[in-house]
């Protein structure tokens, strides 16, 4: 089995890589290495192309077609909300046009199987305990926006060609599988803390009078190692005979608080973290968790490491400590 994978060489996409070539699938890595760095796709093929471009389509097609690559996994795109809302036509153009000739090359290459990074900003602000697939999705954001409509041009995709596709909706991610796949990026809640710790800085909680228990935001913390192998597990799905289902959340089920991953952070680090307390940040839903019947009930795929594993991993990752390996 020959796997294309589009932004390979990022922090999500380089760990579903290692676990592929760990597998022993052959891999090619197509990235324009904006953000990603070459050497994470060891073991793959690296092909340097930004999936924007309009030639790109013809390029993808070309690599496809020499790779006889069956399967192709799409990471590819702008990811940060706030900069999202400062520059909409940034996301509307790049993930929306990448992820159309992504879809143009599969259906002239003959590819058949596609996966799609989506994340659970397609909900928007969820009043509800657990977020189900079967929700409406009301995205607040451009980014948001940009995945519900590639979940859309996926299904479009489906009826005009020869294609089958899974849309994963991701929540928090956070961890490191292997040290050299950190996330070097500092734009989410556990590279932030630890970032400003590192620079002598108090991190800060956006807010602490939110309806939940300790008055901090709630989230689900999924390892980046397990959305890793929720990955193979959808590739193996597109490759089986029975789909019913097209998207699926990708998390733990479990809520944790602001406070509680800094809690977990100072377990982790063997100090404690005294945060500051600020305003809230704009457009935060006090609560985001994933219901994770679909992906388990037909993928077979449930997390299998906690809120202590992630940050752990992540904290010896960047101290370069061996633990980061436990993956
Ligand atoms: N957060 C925070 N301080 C920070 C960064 C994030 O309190 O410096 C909170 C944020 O309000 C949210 C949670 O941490 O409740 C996770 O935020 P992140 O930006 O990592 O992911 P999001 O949930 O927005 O996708």
């Amino acid at each position: 089995m020959t796997t294309l994978v589009i932004g390979g060489a990022g922090y999500i996409g380089s760990h579903v890589v290692r676990l592929l070539v760990e597998r022993g699938e052959h891999v090619v890595v197509v990235d324009d290495l904006s953000t990603g760095f070459a050497e994470r796709a060891r073991g793959a093929d690296l092909v340097e192309l930004d999936v924007t471009l309009p030639d790109a389509q013809d390029k993808l097609a070309f690599h496809l077609h020499a790779s006889g690559a069956d399967s192709v996994i799409h990471f590819a795109a702008h990811k940060q909300v706030g900069e999202s809302v400062a520059k909409p036509e940034l996301y509307w153009h790049d993930n929306i046009a990448g992820l159309a000739n992504v879809l143009a090359a599969c259906a002239s290459a003959g590819v058949r199987d596609v996966v799609f990074s989506s994340s659970a900003a397609v909900y928007g602000v969820p009043d509800v305990d657990l977020v189900t697939e079967e929700l409406i999705p009301a995205p607040i954001n451009p980014y948001g926006e940009t995945k519900l409509v590639g979940e859309w041009m996926l299904a479009d995709a489906e009826r005009a060609h020869d294609l089958r596709t899974v849309a994963l909706r991701y929540f928090n991610v956070a961890g490191t599988g292997w040290p050299d796949l950190a996330d070097t990026q500092v734009m989410n809640l556990v590279p932030i803390v630890l970032d400003a710790l590192d620079k002598g800085k108090k991190p800060i909680v956006f807010g602490e009078d939110y309806d939940t228990p300790d008055g901090t935001c709630i989230r689900d913390y999924v390892h980046v190692v397990d959305l890793a192998e929720a990955h193979i597990s959808a590739l193996d799905y597109l490759r089986g005979e029975e789909r019913p289902y097209r998207v699926f959340n990708v998390g733990t089920g479990t809520g944790s608080s602001v406070l509680d991953v800094i809690a977990a952070l100072s377990r982790a680090l063997g100090e404690e973290i005294v945060p500051e307390i600020g305003p809230r940040r704009p457009g935060d839903p006090a609560k985001l968790v994933c219901s994770t019947d679909r992906i388990r009930e037909t993928l077979g795929w449930s997390s299998s490491k906690s809120l202590d594993d992630i940050v752990e991993s992540a904290v010896a990752a960047r101290r370069g400590t061996p633990e980061a390996t436990s993956a």
